[in-house]
């Protein structure tokens, strides 16, 4: 069997082509989508995925700016930027660009976010009501994995999904995720004795572990759809996921690739969030 590749370039450019037309019906109610991106320091890679980011949302017709911070900023300082982007009308959107400097507390800079304005979904209160299926922000890389399953109409209900990896941006929300659509989910991670005895069981297999080539052909079971979620970049300077790409496709049923897989769909889910944030959540009973 040679796997069907699910494109997630070619996916996330069409979902933004229907964003596009979203937006304009929004903004002819008078309603324009406005992400505030927060980059605190000089970390090149940072600074290439908000370009990515402004783009993309340009692309679609929403609104962005960047607040360029200094790598010593301090943590007050930026909390009260925050707070003052939580008190804008005109902003729907905030995302403040991951990794921070060392000095400044990741978690008290998302628990300051907004729910409401909280794009990315990594407020505890959005992971909450992830949890408990309520309406939500869903975190943008796990909600991106979801839609490619569902683009090709892949069955989630019943089957067995392992996922490799348990962060909190992507192993542990995509885990939640398919099991809000009734799939039977194992977890694995750095910590699992036998790791080929658990994902060769998987009909779903999402790996987020951030290493080049962990999974093999002899890791997964025959027409598995396997979901690569890893970006590594090797010495050569080519970019790499965590799968062993060319020997799993000749097993595998869907396949995505690294680069052109799941990257892409990340900033797509993106906008649709700001879109979201826009219109406003529905609010808890
Ligand atoms: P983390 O480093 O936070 O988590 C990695 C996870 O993998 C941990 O749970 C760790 O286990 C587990 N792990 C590490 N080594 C092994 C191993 N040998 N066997 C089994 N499990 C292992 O990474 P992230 O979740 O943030 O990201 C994972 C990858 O996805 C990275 O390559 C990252 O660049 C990429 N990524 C891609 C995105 C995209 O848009 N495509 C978005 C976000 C991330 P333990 O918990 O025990 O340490």
């Amino acid at each position: 069997m040679t796997a069907e590749i699910i494109n997630g370039k070619d996916l996330a450019q069409e979902i933004r082509m229907g964003m596009k037309e979203e937006v304009t019906q929004l903004k002819e109610r008078g309603i324009s989508p406005h992400l505030t991106v927060v980059l605190v320091g000089d970390n090149p890679a940072s600074r290439s995925y908000v370009k990515g980011k402004e783009k993309a949302a340009a692309e679609v017709g929403i609104s962005s700016s960047v607040i360029e911070l200094p790598a010593d900023t301090s943590e007050k300082a930026l909390l009260d930027r925050i707070h003052t982007l939580n008190e804008d009308e005109n902003v729907d959107g905030i995302l403040v660009q991951l990794p921070l400097p060392k000095h400044i507390s990741e978690q008290k800079v998302i628990e300051t976010i907004n729910p409401a304005k909280d794009v990315d979904g990594f407020h505890p209160v959005n992971i909450g009501r992830m949890m408990i299926g309520e309406d939500t922000f869903l975190p943008c890389t796990p909600y991106g994995i979801l839609t490619m399953l569902q683009s090709r109409d892949i069955t989630i209900e019943g089957k067995h999904a392992v996922v490799i990896g348990r962060s909190n941006i992507v192993g542990k929300p995509v885990g939640q995720l398919l099991l809000n659509e009734n799939a039977t989910v194992t977890y694995c991670h750095s910590r699992t004795p036998d790791l080929r005895e658990v994902t060769s069981k998987a009909d779903i297999l999402v790996v987020a572990i951030g290493k080049p080539n962990v999974i093999t052909a002899e890791d997964i079971k025959d027409g598995a759809v396997v979901i690569d979620v890893g970006i590594n970049r090797l010495e050569t300077g080519k970019l790499t996921g965590d799968v062993d790409f060319d020997g799993t496709k000749e097993k595998a049923s869907f396949i995505t690739p690294v680069p052109k897989g799941v990257g892409p769909m990340t900033i797509a889910m993106l906008l649709k969030n700001t879109i979201k944030a826009a219109r406003g959540l529905e609010p808890l009973e």
